[in-house]
């Protein structure tokens, strides 16, 4: 069954960090759907040079609200290709999904990528195609256990509503953030990581920088080794991994190397190898 085309208007843009931002969109009210993203070769031309598709590109319908689970992803409609195919980039859901009739994603701009392109070209009133919500990195139901979130870069997008979830549940293990980045510039979300910790003492977050300038005198070096070096002290964990492709191998591979179960207790989203 074709997947079905939402259609979103962008309301703003936030610079969080380097090269690191937040696009919030509106779902319009009263516009309804069509099928597969495929039948894109309808729409304007335009998109070849991966711009934004402009507001008058209805009928491209969509609903007023977007039910997902924190953790999902979209896959948004950047370009159109030389045979008029659609160019597509995944992007995981930063909002909340009480925040229905809006949906906020944080992008790492790539100088020269065609995604980070079409989002640096938005202005208020595009439109942005997409289809999804979708993917199975969510939360388990229930956690029994404590639960270890492990973030590189922008992968921290869609574990901050991950963790909101969590914690807003009356569960009894303790939960930990492991976010990597390379410098003091690219660390964004403090303030919201400040308030889940102080609304919820079970939390800890946790931010290392592999590469911080002289004078940074909190937690440094890559992720792996800390939430190795943690693994003693948990009491059946679930992992969820997220961020840089290299990452996730390497600290899955030895988490099942000591005895984590793969399937039960390792959920991971690659966005780039
Ligand atoms: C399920 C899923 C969810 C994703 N969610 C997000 C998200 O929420 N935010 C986000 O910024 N990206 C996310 N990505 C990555 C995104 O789909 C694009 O790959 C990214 O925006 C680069 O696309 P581009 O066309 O601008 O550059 P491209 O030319 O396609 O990519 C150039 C290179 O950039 C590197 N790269 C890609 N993504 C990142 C990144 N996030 N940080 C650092 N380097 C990167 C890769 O090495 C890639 O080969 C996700 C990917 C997947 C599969």
């Amino acid at each position: 069954m074709p997947s079905r085309i939402h259609l979103a208007k962008f309301l703003s843009r936030r610079s969080l960090a380097s090269e690191t931002v937040e696009f919030t969109f509106s779902l319009p009210a009263g516009v309804a759907g069509v099928a597969g993203l495929a039948g894109a070769s309808a729409a304007p031309s335009q998109a070849a040079a991966a711009g934004p598709v402009p507001s008058s590109a209805a009928p491209w319908l969509s609903e007023a609200e977007l039910k997902f689970r924190p953790g999902q992803f979209i896959s948004v409609q950047v370009g159109i290709d030389d045979d008029q195919n659609p160019i597509l980039r995944s992007y995981s859901l930063a909002s909340p999904p009480q925040r229905r009739a809006e949906l906020a994603i944080v992008l790492r701009l790539i100088p020269q990528g065609l995604g980070s392109q079409f989002f640096d070209r938005l202005r208020p009133g595009d439109s942005m195609r997409f289809t999804g919500p979708m993917g199975f990195f969510v939360n388990e139901l229930s956690h029994s256990g404590d639960v270890i979130y492990v973030a590189t870069g922008t992968g921290i997008a869609p574990i901050l509503p991950m963790l909101a979830e969590t914690l807003d549940r009356p569960e009894p293990g303790r939960v930990s953030l492991y976010w990597g980045l390379r410098s003091e510039d690219e660390v964004f979300w403090q303030d919201e990581l400040a308030a889940l910790q102080s609304r919820h003492p079970r939390f800890s977050p946790y931010i290392y920088l592999s590469q911080p300038r002289t004078g940074w005198t909190r937690l440094r070096g890559r992720v792996t080794g800390p939430v190795l070096e943690a693994l003693p002290t948990l009491r059946t964990p679930t992992f969820y991994l997220c961020g840089n492709g290299k990452m996730i191998e390497e600290l899955k591979a030895s988490l099942v190397s000591r005895g984590i179960d793969r399937k039960r207790q390792i959920r991971t989203e690659a966005f780039f190898d």
